[in-house]
């Protein structure tokens, strides 16, 4: 199955497509971090995208739309994947078309509010991805998963998660009609709890786990 997950930052997509990704064992494609990734490593894509992710902005579709025709394009995606950050825009949506085919896109509700709260107590690993909140790490600074050192991403500071939410309502809500012209759209309420929101998703896709 070829799975879209839309939604505002914070959400909830990275949590619920890599819990969903192990229940199907399909890649997670998550383009955050791919491009947090490639800023770590110094790479080219990855300066061209810092100022914009720092800044809150989206970058430009052109640099987002090659990595994931790329990644796409990979042996593992064969037997399904969970795109997680993309697409973003109209555009991004309209050259998805042409080198895939969505079977179905999960669009997380949350309240902006929480979104803010979400936002300013994460924590991410940037070595496995994995992404906690403050209020479950009782001060532990390490990811179970891994091992690595936490952080807190630049993007998530207050003035940024603002910036954010007004880029997700301008440029990325208006994919829901998008999908929902196309029968693909299904809506999910994220503010479920963790664990029954990934059950509310599973029911959705006619999962098993
Ligand atoms: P997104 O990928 O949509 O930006 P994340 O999955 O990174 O969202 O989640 C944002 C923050 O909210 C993280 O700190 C995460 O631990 C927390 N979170 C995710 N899902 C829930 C939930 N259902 N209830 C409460 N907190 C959640
Ligand atoms: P979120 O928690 O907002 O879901 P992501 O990790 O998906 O965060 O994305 C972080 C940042 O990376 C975005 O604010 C944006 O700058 C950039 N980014 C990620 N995916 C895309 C995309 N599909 N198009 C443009 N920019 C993107
Ligand atoms: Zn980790």
């Amino acid at each position: 199955m070829n799975i879209i997950f839309l939604g505002p930052p914070g959400a909830g997509k990275g949590t619920q497509a890599q819990m969903i990704c192990d229940a199907l064992q399909i890649p997670q494609i998550s383009t955050g971090d791919i491009l947090r990734r490639a800023m770590k490593d110094g790479t080219e894509t990855g300066l061209k995208a810092k100022s914009y992710i720092d800044a809150g902005k989206l970058v430009p579709d052109e640099v987002i739309i090659d990595i994931v025709k790329e990644r796409l394009a990979m042996d593992d995606c064969k037997g399904g994947y969970i795109l997680d950050g993309f697409p973003r825009t109209v555009p991004q949506a309209e050259a998805l078309e042409t080198f895939a085919s969505i079977d179905s896109v999960i669009e997380l509700d949350v309240a902006d509010q929480v979104l803010v709260d979400r936002l300013s107590g994460r924590r991410v690993c940037l070595k496995c991805g994995a992404t906690y909140h403050v209020s479950m790490l009782n001060g532990k600074t390490t990811c179970d998963k891994c091992g690595e050192e936490l952080i807190q991403r630049n993007d998530d500071k207050a003035e940024t998660v603002l910036n954010r939410l007004k880029v997700y309502h301008e440029q990325t809500a208006p994919l829901t009609g998008f999908y929902e012209k196309k029968g693909l759209l299904h809506k999910v309420a994220g503010d479920q709890g963790i664990e029954g929101t990934f059950q509310a998703i599973m029911k959705t896709l006619g999962a098993k786990a």
